[in-house]
């Protein structure tokens, strides 16, 4: 059996027609049908790719550019805000990490994934290509 993409009900598998809305059934209509029917709504709210962000660019920002700036400018050792900054990257990498494997739970259990991807693979990118940096330039 599979279903109608226009009314949802059942109707044989090799059907051209549905019987119950008389719709043509085409191939791809039904597989798109089919495979958005397949992930319910997820109530579930996936947050960790925006917390990875999040804690990327208050250590980009916050700490490598203005603290790092400041600690610099009044003579303290300018390295304790990029040994911060270097945390909140760990952090973040984790961060889309979880947001990633989240998805994949959700949609092994059969919901939407929630979570945005793309800001999860963002966030850990930008944080290893920047911790690496900070690692490489400042720290060493
Ligand atoms: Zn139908």
């Amino acid at each position: 059996m599979k279903v109608c993409p226009y009314c949802h009900k059942e109707i044989p598998e090799d059907s051209k027609f549905c019987y119950h809305c008389g719709k043509e059934i085409d191939r791809k209509g039904l597989e798109k049908a089919s495979k958005e029917q397949r992930l319910k709504k997820n109530s579930r709210q996936n947050i960790w790719s925006k917390i990875g962000l999040f804690l990327f660019f208050v250590g980009m920002i916050g700490f490598d550019f203005i603290l790092g700036t400041v600690f610099n400018a009044i003579g303290i050792n300018p390295k304790i805000p990029y040994y911060v900054s270097s945390i909140l990257y760990i952090l973040a990498i984790f961060c889309g990490i979880a947001s990633i494997r989240t998805d994949q739970q959700d949609k092994k259990r059969g919901y939407q994934p929630t979570g945005n991807q793309k800001y999860a693979y963002v966030a850990i990118c930008m944080s290893v290509f920047i911790g690496l940096v900070n690692l490489t330039q400042v720290i060493l």
